[in-house]
């Protein structure tokens, strides 16, 4: 019996109230973990922990990863997703985005060295930063500004990096690195500024959709349910696995594609308008997901074309929902 109990892991997530966040607490507390989410509610929203709250094996704390976690219970696995991830979202509070990176990365391997648990880090495609080869392999060490509007967020994970690498190697701590590219899907919230969001919810009230710059800049979309597989999946490798691994999907789009996409699936009215192009956004984004494919043996499974038909019935509720409460107020 005392064995049994001991079986089921205890997992935190950090940020576990934010978008890929509250879906990946989802998915371990289904697949008989307890699962503690700590989440500062900056970007998150309790909303997206309503269908766990009061659950069995889940725990919400509300903390802000800046300051060190006391915890008195066993943990087996942190998952470090605690920063916000929209540009228009991370640059409102610069100081603080480098912050949550740089102090939450340390605070979590902390508690990881003195709990023995393993510990990814939810990195970035932003760490190759307007990168000049493409697409992007983990052995390209990026072409990043380190003093622009985007660097308080580039910069911050790719301190938090080398944080878990030298956690590893100076500590012995079992450390994971996922470099994530663009994740959509549904549970986005719907006014968070990044781009599949917006378009979309410009599409479904027929808004003018905003293009910024030409929209030849590329971008590689990834469906937030094979991103989980894949986070779950190098959470699992064996210690020598402690090197960075690109996560995403290899279709790559430009960002007036991906108008045009929203614009047909949704049968909108909506004019394209073009907005200045914000400074330092990268032209190019694609993974290379050799090393994926080779030692997680996993690849995405959801195109861009079938994502967006699983997302838009998502933004279509948040859309109605908007409407409902203008009427409310009117
Ligand atoms: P999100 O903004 O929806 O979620 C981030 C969560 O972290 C939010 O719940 C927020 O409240 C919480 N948080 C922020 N600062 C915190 C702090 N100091 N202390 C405690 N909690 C804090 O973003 P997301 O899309 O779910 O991204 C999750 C993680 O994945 C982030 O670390 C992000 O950098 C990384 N990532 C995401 C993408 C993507 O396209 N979604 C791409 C690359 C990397
Ligand atoms: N973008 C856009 N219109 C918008 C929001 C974003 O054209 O309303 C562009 C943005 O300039 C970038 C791409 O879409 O080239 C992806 O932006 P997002 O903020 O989603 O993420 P990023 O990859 O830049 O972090």
């Amino acid at each position: 019996m005392t064995s049994r109990i001991q079986l089921k892991k205890t997992i935190l997530v950090a940020g576990g109230a934010g978008f890929i966040g509250a879906q990946l607490c989802s998915r371990l507390l289904s697949n008989g973990a307890n699962v503690i989410c700590i989440d500062n509610l900056q970007t998150g929203r309790a909303a997206n922990l309503a269908d766990m709250m009061g659950k069995t094996g889940f725990s919400f704390i509300k903390h802000d990863v800046i300051h060190p976690l006391i915890m008195s219970q066993p943990i087996d696995e942190i998952y470090n997703l605690a920063c916000p991830a929209s540009p228009s979202m991370y640059q409102i509070d610069p100081v603080h985005t480098l912050k949550t990176s740089v102090l939450g990365a340390l605070n979590l391997l902390r508690l990881a060295r003195n709990k023995g648990a393993r510990i990814l880090q939810a990195s970035t495609s932003e760490v190759y930063g307007d990168p000049q080869f493409s697409p992007q392999a983990e052995s390209y060490h990026g072409n990043v500004n380190p003093v622009g509007p985007r660097s308080c967020y580039d910069e911050g994970k790719r301190a938090a990096e080398t944080l878990f690498r030298d956690y590893g190697v100076q500590h012995g701590v079992t450390t994971k690195i996922a470099r994530i590219f663009n994740t959509y899907g549904p549970g986005m919230t719907a006014n968070d500024g990044r781009v599949v969001s917006n378009f979309i919810m410009q599409a479904l009230q027929d808004r003018p959709i905003t293009l910024y710059g030409n929209g030849l800049q590329t971008r590689s979309f990834c469906f937030v349910n094979d991103l989980l597989d894949g986070l779950i999946r190098l959470m699992s490798m064996p210690p020598d696995v402690s090197f960075p691994i690109n996560l995403g999907n290899d279709g790559e789009f430009t960002i007036a594609e991906l108008a045009d996409m929203i614009i047909r699936k949704t049968g909108s009215v909506s004019e394209i308008i073009q907005l200045p192009l914000p400074i330092d956004d990268p032209r190019q984004r694609c993974p290379d997901l050799s090393l994926a494919r080779k030692v997680l043996n996993w690849q995405p499974k959801v195109s861009l074309d079938q994502g967006l038909d699983l997302t838009i019935p998502w933004f279509r509720r948040a859309a109605l929902m908007e409407a409902r409460a203008i009427e409310v107020l009117a």
